[in-house]
Order: structure tokens, then C-alpha cells, then sequence
């Protein structure tokens, strides 16, 4: 659907729950060259979202609204940009300026779940962070490289959270903002499993120094390389070739796990049905808590394999 009408469609719905039916065409107007003049005196850019300073804001009916006011789309009213899930049918929230991005996380819509998921997953490693540095690793008498080491693995899943926090916050602003807050996103996916890597290959290759470094130096070309590609302009329509690459990056993990599980001598199902889970419960939102639970997992391996490297030194081998 066009983004004209879309937004027509969207003021009149707002107008009308407002009783401002009679200023409704005016209002439209005034929206419409707001977004149709990217420069826009009265409003700045930040990373494709258009912040308003609030003159003109409230001369389109948008920006005094309440959270509840916000409408809702269906999946066959949205624009093409925001198509992503045809079995998630309803709940969308389309082309709002930033006041209401930020309101609608009070909104029950088909975000919600998305958005407080990793908002939420970034205090815990947030607490995590400040609780490691301050009580478990002085009590497990780690030095200065482990505090490093994890500390660096807990901002990486920060960023990941917060960067997919902005992601479906703001993709439904407009068209120029869901690619750019796509690529954010899928940066932060990278910066997460260097994240994942990073503790736990130092850890796992404490005692050899060179392959440490090797799997290091591998995982940082390969995550450096990822994120170089997301900045070819059709990145965001490579959906496959984007999958293999972070399919790629993770598999990889493969190859030094099986090398430490040597040394040592020492694992989608895709069952949705269409409209049952558009507000809770569709593919995209367990992925959010798998993600934030595979964090959490991985955090806690490392640190067993820290305290197993304080009580176990090189020396042993
Ligand atoms: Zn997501």
C-alpha cells in the first residue's frame, strides 16, 4: 500500500478517535509534507528517524495522543516495508512518528513481546556486568584479564539487546527507518556472538596461547567481515545469503569445540498457525527468548570455565 494513504488511513483513524474529523484533510496535509521534506526546519535526523521539536508536531494531531490511541493494521493494510510474517495477521503498528514509537511500548501490539523481551534481557546483563565485576569474579580472585574478558562478552549481548530493542521500536516508522534500524539490528547479531565467542574460546584456550589466538583472530575477521557486507545497499534484501552468513559465523563455533573437546579428551521447527499468535507466541518472539537464554547460558559456561582455569593452572597439562 502506498505510504501517502497509509498515512492518511492512519491520521483519520487517530482524528476520529480524537472527534477532530473536520480537521482531519488539513492535518493530513501538514504530515504529509513533514515526511515528504526530509529536512524539515522544525525537525533532525538520527539514524532515519525523523524527531520532531515539537512546533509543528502537534499541528499534524499526532504527537499528543496516548499510547491507547495508537491503531493497530492488519497485515494486508501495511506497507510492503513492514511485511516480513504473513501468519502474524494483525497488531501492526504503522508509519508513527518517534513519540509514538517511544509511547507504543506501552502498547499491547505484535512488537510488544519483541521489544520488552531484549529491553529487558539488557538490565539483566546490564546486572550481570555490575555484579560480576563487584561480587563473583573478586570471590573467585580473578584478575584483571578476566574482568576484562567478561566484561567486553557482557557489552557485546548489550549492544545485541539493545540494538534489536531499536529495531522494532522503530522499524514501523517509515521505510528509511526500518532498512537502517534492519542493519542495526543485524550488527548487533554479530557484535553478540563475538560476544559469544570471546569468553569462551579465551577461557577454553587458556593454556595455548597460539590457538587462543588463531580462533580469536579468525572470529574477529569473520564477524569484521559480516558486518562490512551490511553496508552494501541491497544488503537488507538478502534474506537467504544473510542467513548463511550468520549461520556461517556460528557454525564455525563448530570447529574450535570440537578441537577443545579433543584436547580434552573429552546439538526449527517453524509450527505456527496463521492469526493464533499474532499479539504472543509467533516464531520471532521465541526466538527473542531463546536468544536471551542462550546468552545467559553461554555467560554461565564461561564463568565455569573460568573458575576451572583459577582452580586448574596451565602448569596441570
Ligand atoms: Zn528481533
Amino acid at each position: 500500500m502506498d505510504q501517502g494513504i497509509l498515512l492518511r488511513k492512519v491520521i483519520i483513524r487517530l482524528s476520529a478517535m480524537m472527534g477532530r474529523i473536520g480537521n482531519s484533510e488539513n492535518n493530513i496535509k501538514k504530515r504529509e509534507t513533514t515526511h515528504a521534506n526530509l529536512t524539515h526546519t522544525d525537525s533532525y535526523h538520527i539514524l532515519d528517524i525523523e524527531i520532531d521539536r515539537g512546533i509543528d508536531a502537534c499541528s499534524n494531531g499526532l504527537c499528543d495522543v496516548t499510547e491507547k490511541d495508537i491503531p493497530l493494521f492488519k497485515y494486508n493494510e501495511i506497507p510492503e516495508f513492514l511485511h516480513g510474517n504473513p501468519y502474524v495477521v494483525k497488531g501492526y503498528r504503522v508509519c508513527l512518528p518517534f513519540s509514538l514509537c517511544l509511547k507504543s511500548l506501552f502498547l499491547w501490539s505484535n512488537e510488544t513481546v519483541n521489544i520488552w523481551s531484549h529491553l529487558l534481557g539488557f538490565f539483566v546483563f546490564l546486572f550481570l556486568m555490575l555484579y560480576d565485576n563487584l561480587i563473583a569474579l573478586p570471590y573467585l580472585k580473578s584478575g584483571y584479564t578476566d574482568h576484562l574478558i567478561v566484561t567486553i562478552g557482557l557489552i557485546c549481548y548489550q549492544f545485541c539487546m539493545l540494538c534489536s530493542t531499536g529495531f522494532h521500536m522503530f522499524a514501523c516508522h517509515s521505510e528509511r527507518a526500518s532498512k537502517r534500524w534492519l542493519a542495526v539490528d543485524l550488527a548487533g547479531i554479530s557484535i553478540g556472538i563475538i560476544g559469544c565467542y570471546l569468553p569462551a574460546v579465551h577461557y577454553a584456550f587458556y593454556c595455548l596461547s597460539i590457538w587462543r589466538d588463531v580462533y580469536l583472530i579468525t572470529i574477529a575477521v569473520l564477524s569484521t567481515a559480516t558486518l562490512l557486507v551490511q553496508l552494501h545497499p541491497n544488503y537488507h534484501s538478502w534474506t537467504k545469503h544473510r542467513l548463511l552468513i550468520y549461520c556461517g559465523l556460528v557454525a564455525y563455533g563448530i570447529i574450535p569445540s570440537i578441537h577443545w573437546t579433543v584436547l580434552n579428551g573429552g546439538i526449527s521447527s517453524h509450527i505456527v498457525q496463521r492469526g493464533t499468535f499474532d499479539f504472543m507466541g509467533s516464531s520471532h518472539q521465541w526466538w527473542h527468548v531463546i536468544i536471551v537464554f542462550a546468552f545467559l547460558y553461554w555467560h554461565y559456561a564461561g564463568q565455569d570455565l573460568l573458575d576451572y582455569r583459577l582452580n586448574h593452572p596451565c602448569n596441570a597439562y
